[in-house]
C-alpha cells in the first residue's frame, strides 16, 4: 500500500523531556537503592499516567515507575514525578508538605501557560479556558487562575457563558487552533472590546494539526496512531474525519481494515505527540506491506 507519513508524527519536545526526566529519576533511585539511601518500602510514582499511552505506561510500571491514581496512597520518602501535563499548585504543595520528593517533568510549554494565566489573573481578569474540563492539564491550569474561571469545550458551551466584565481567553496547549480562533472572534465581537487572548496552544500541536489538514486534503484514507485516551491524538483524527476522509484512530495494527484502506490509497499516516516511534513504525510497516 502507498503511504504518506506526516513528518511530525510522534513524540513532541514535552513528552521526550518528561520521559527523559523519568528515566533519570529511575536511574538515580536505583543508584541510591544500591547505596542503601532509599527509605525501606518507599516507591517512585508518576502522578497519573506519565503520558496517555497505555503500552508505554505498562513498560514503565514494569521498570518500577508506578502510576499513582489515588493521592492518599503516597507517603513521606516516596518520589513523585509530575508529568508533562503539570499538576494543580495545591496538590504539589500538599506533596511537599508530606515529605514527598518531587521531580517536576511539567512540559515547559504547559509551565509557560500556567504562568501566563497566573499573571493575567493577578491583573484582574477572569479566565475563560478552552479545554476538556476533566483533563489533568486543564485542572492544573485552572489552579493558576483566580476566582470565577470557566472552562468551555466548544463554541456552543462558550456561548452559554455570560461574559464577565474583565476576562481573558486561553486554551489547553493541545486544543484545536481553528476552534480557538473562532472562540476569540466570538468573544471579541460579542463584548465589543479588545479581549486579551493568551496564545497557549503549543507549536508542536499546531504543526501536527497543520500537517494532518494538509495530508487529509491529498488522501481519501488516514490512519492516526496513538492512545485512544489521548486528547491530542483524538483531535488529529477529528480534523481528518471532519474533512470527509475515512479515518482510523488506532493504538496498534490489529484493528486496521487493510482491504478497505487499499481501495483508498495513497493513505495518510500520522500519530499523536505521545505515540512512541516503535508503535508508528509497526503500523507503517503493516500498511506498506499490505
Ligand atoms: S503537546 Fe506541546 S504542551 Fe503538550 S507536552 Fe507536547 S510540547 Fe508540551
Amino acid at each position: 500500500m502507498q503511504v504518506i507519513k506526516a513528518a511530525s508524527a510522534g513524540f513532541c519536545m514535552g513528552v521526550s523531556l518528561a520521559l527523559r526526566r523519568l528515566d533519570q529519576a529511575l536511574a538515580a533511585r536505583r543508584a541510591r537503592g544500591q547505596a542503601g539511601e532509599i527509605p525501606p518500602g518507599s516507591r517512585l510514582y508518576t502522578i497519573g499516567p506519565i503520558i496517555h499511552n497505555p503500552q508505554l505506561v505498562r513498560e514503565y510500571e514494569e521498570r518500577g515507575a508506578l502510576c499513582l491514581r489515588d493521592l492518599s496512597a503516597i507517603r513521606a520518602g516516596d518520589t513523585a514525578v509530575i508529568r508533562a501535563h503539570g499538576l494543580p499548585g495545591a496538590v504539589e504543595d500538599r506533596l511537599r508538605a508530606l515529605g514527598v520528593e518531587i521531580v517536576d517533568a511539567t512540559c515547559p510549554r504547559v509551565k509557560a501557560a500556567q504562568l501566563a494565566i497566573r499573571k493575567a489573573s493577578q491583573d484582574g481578569g477572569t479566565l475563560l479556558l478552552f479545554g476538556e474540563a476533566e483533563h489533568p492539564e486543564v485542572k492544573g491550569l485552572l489552579s493558576y487562575a483566580g476566582h470565577g474561571a470557566r472552562v468551555f469545550g466548544n463554541l456552543d458551551e462558550l456561548k452559554k457563558i455570560s461574559l464577565p466584565d474583565k476576562f481573558f481567553l486561553a486554551a489547553q496547549t493541545t486544543q484545536d487552533k481553528e476552534i480557538f480562533a473562532e472562540a476569540a472572534e466570538y468573544v471579541t465581537c460579542t463584548s465589543g472590546r479588545n479581549v486579551a487572548i493568551l496564545d497557549t496552544i503549543c507549536d508542536a500541536t499546531r504543526q501536527r494539526q497543520d500537517e494532518v489538514s494538509a495530508l487529509a486534503a491529498r488522501v481519501r484514507g488516514m490512519v492516526i496512531v496513538g492512545g485512544l485516551n489521548s486528547g491530542n491524538t483524538t483531535r488529529l483524527a477529528d480534523i481528518a474525519r471532519n474533512m470527509g476522509v475515512f479515518t482510523l484512530h488506532c493504538e496498534n495494527g490489529y484493528t486496521i481494515p487493510l482491504d478497505k484502506l487499499k481501495e483508498l490509497q495513497p493513505v495518510g499516516l500520522s500519530a499523536g505527540a505521545s505515540t512512541p516511534d516503535e508503535q508508528i513504525n509497526t503500523v507503517e510497516e503493516l500498511l506498506r506491506r499490505a
